[in-house]
């Protein structure tokens, strides 16, 4: 990946001085609604991560208009949503840089865009919400590189279906989703151009292939025909 503007190995202190600001600049730059917004970023060692994170869910979880969001990457983060609460695992310097850097932007975004799932009372599928975020992820990140090369991606198949459905609906609709978590108007955006039921078949193959990462091929392929069309 290239440089990021981060030199030497990476310590849980540089992650919340320099990386967690940065990725916060060039989300505002990239979509400027997101400057109003406030989240809280806690950078924690693994123990203390996995101590914090297992008593966040336990309330949370009891909380029916909290919601929570979850990266499954090398380096490992959370959301809590609606209180942008977003805990980040430093798991020392054998983990690559660029996946840090993924895994900040990914759940910062996550965490700016927590207030819209509050206001609306609306809360988004975890496959949706992570496909989405993956994608936005890669286009922050990509603009800023000026480069698509050799970005990590958690979610390479949610990344993908996204990528299709670029080719169909406009990338600011996919925003105005995303921001809104709206759910029904990405249903209506996808039947309106495929046809009817088509978001049902969509829905279908996406959640198996978030759900059975290793048993997704024929799923993937199912979507890419429906979205190649
Ligand atoms: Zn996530």
């Amino acid at each position: 990946m290239p440089k990021f503007n981060l030199v030497g190995s990476l310590t849980s202190e540089k992650i919340k001085q320099q990386l967690v600001p940065l990725s916060i600049k060039i989300i505002n730059d990239k979509y400027p609604f997101t400057k109003s917004k406030v989240v809280k970023v806690h950078v924690l060692d693994t123990d203390e991560y996995n101590k914090t994170v297992n008593k966040e869910m336990s309330t949370t979880s009891k909380e029916p208009s909290h919601n929570l969001s979850i990266t499954v990457a090398v380096s490992e983060g959370m959301t809590f949503c609606p209180d942008a609460n977003v805990y980040l695992k430093y798991s020392g310097d054998k983990i690559k840089k660029s996946s840090y850097v993924h895994n900040v932007i990914h759940e910062l975004l996550h965490g700016l865009t927590c207030d819209t799932t509050y206001n609306n009372n609306k809360v988004m599928s975890s496959v949706l919400e992570e496909s989405l975020t993956e994608y936005f992820y890669f286009k922050v990140l990509s603009d800023y590189l000026k480069t698509e090369d050799g970005l990590p991606l958690s979610f390479p198949n949610q990344f993908k279906t996204i990528q299709l459905l670029s080719n169909i609906i406009p990338e600011e609709q996919l925003l105005n989703i995303y921001i809104a978590k709206d759910e029904g108007l990405f249903k209506k955006n996808i039947d309106v151009k495929l046809g009817n039921g088509s978001y049902d078949k969509l829905y279908k193959d996406m959640d198996f292939v978030y759900r059975n990462p290793k048993s997704s091929d024929e799923a993937m392929q199912r979507i890419e025909k429906l979205l190649a069309k």
